[in-house]
């Protein structure tokens, strides 16, 4: 994600899920008989267990009725016959197996099901119907979808934990006349709940471009949108070539780009919704972003966080691999300037209320919005530690290990210290105490370059 104006709107924009009270099936599941006549389980009651992984889940989307159809495969459990779900803003109509019915409650925004014991990873579907939400916490009244960092609740079942990826299947249906929803039919690896989205609007295609390794680029824009798409995107092909030769190829499928999401008129920036990264009309035509957000299909969607005390990995790395991108391909003078504003934002972050620590230690215990840990203090000193990095060990040397990382962690979630491990292992360097004169401490280096 990129900010501009969005961190504070975000951060002032928190609401608590609205519980929707305590729902119950009326369906009780009474004991069933299968086609071939053979006695079927009873289901089980439902409990709460929210360790049960999700690996896929697939959703049917109808906008003209809200109303959804999630298939979620879960891992199997030979101990546990519960299930949990956020699920804040739904409303639950029906959980189901192949088999028949499943029992399950919605109380508080959680949904548990009772599911029975497999070897074998369960599938479950659950239909529901789903609402419009406040400003960047589930489907916006212009259209477009954004549930990070933890209101996918909002709009599918799931789990925001970042370390429970899922792959996903998505369509999306009931698209008003004269209307394009634009989405990924898939995400083919493990990816984070707020990774999937859409957006409905009058959109026109543009085509950038393919990158040597063969993935074609494409914006999508709204109506007075093309010159901006045109203008942001003008360098997208190197930019992509840069990652992809220096990281490696593009992790989600054949086809990716920018859409132009209509955020409002303050709201000036973008989010990783690879393959088809949001981006907000305003901010369209801003190479920088299109940069930032094009890099997040390594970082923070192909690898993702393990916690969010780990979110430094997401947005410092990002912050980093922007600058380097836009000065290989743009040039020293625009790279000086991107640093030159990544100072700015530093200084600014500095002189702020919240936290300076860029990466608290721990897991689980820090909420990013309500902590402030979502702010430039992650992105900016996330940022100037690699480039203090890159000071004292060479890209020759740099490159390579955060390939490395990537290749290791592509479609799992990573710890910041991992990316430290492989930097030892592959650098030879061992990074800590940069690390944490840049990410744990209240204050900035004096020195530019890592000890
Ligand atoms: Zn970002």
């Amino acid at each position: 994600m990129q900010i501009g104006r969005l961190a504070r709107h975000v951060g002032m924009g928190i609401v608590i899920l609205t519980a929707l009270g305590c729902a119950q099936n009326e369906n009780q599941g009474e004991s069933a008989s299968s086609s071939s006549g053979t006695p079927v389980e009873p289901p089980p009651e439902p409990s709460a267990d929210f360790g049960r992984n999700i690996q896929k889940t697939g959703l049917t989307v109808d906008l003209a009725t809200m109303t959804a159809t999630a298939v979620i495969d879960l891992a199997g459990s030979l101990t546990s016959t519960g299930a949990s779900f956020e699920a804040g803003g739904l409303e639950i109509e029906s959980v189901s197996r192949a088999e028949g019915p499943l029992k399950w409650t919605l109380t508080q925004g959680q949904l548990d099901v009772g599911v029975p014991k497999s070897l074998e990873s369960a599938q479950i579907t659950i239909d529901y119907k789903f609402k419009e939400q406040a400003q960047f916490e589930g489907l916006m009244a212009k259209g477009s979808t954004l549930v990070w960092p933890y209101f996918c609740g909002n709009l599918f079942p799931c789990h925001s934990d970042p370390a429970d990826g899922t792959t996903f299947d998505l369509t999306v249906t009931g698209t008003p006349a004269g209307m394009m929803t634009v989405y990924p039919s898939a995400i083919g690896i493990d990816a984070p709940s707020y990774q999937i989205a859409w957006a409905t609007g009058s959109y026109t295609k543009l085509d950038i471009g393919t990158t040597f390794q063969g993935t074609r680029l494409v914006a999508h824009y709204l109506p007075g949108g093309g010159t901006d798409a045109q203008k942001g995107t003008e360098k997208l092909v190197d930019i992509m070539n840069f990652y992809e030769t220096m990281l490696a190829g593009y992790p989600f499928g054949g086809e990716a780009g920018p859409i132009a999401a209509d955020w409002g008129p303050t709201a000036y920036g973008g989010m990783e919704h690879h393959p088809y990264w949001h981006v907000s009309t305003i901010a369209m035509g801003d190479p920088w972003i299109q940069a930032h957000e094009a890099a997040h299909a390594w970082f923070g969607d192909g690898v993702r966080v393990a916690c969010w005390e780990d979110f430094v990995l997401s947005e410092g790395t990002v912050s980093y691999l922007e600058a380097r991108a836009i000065t290989e391909v743009m040039g020293a003078a625009e790279g000086t300037k991107v640093w030159s504003h990544y100072q700015t934002r530093l200084n600014t972050a500095m002189a702020g209320s919240a936290s300076k620590i860029a990466w608290p230690e721990g897991c689980g215990a820090v909420d990013i919005l309500k902590d402030n840990l979502f702010g430039d203090i992650a992105y900016m000193k996330g940022a100037f530690f690699f480039r203090a990095l890159e000071a004292k060990i060479g890209k020759q040397k740099l490159d390579p290990s955060l390939k490395a990382f990537f290749l290791k962690n592509k479609g799992k979630a990573a710890h910041f210290q991992d990316l430290l491990d492989i930097l030892k292992s592959v650098a030879g360097y061992d990074a800590a105490a940069c690390a944490a004169a840049w990410l744990r401490s209240e204050t900035v280096p004096s020195e530019q370059v890592c000890p």
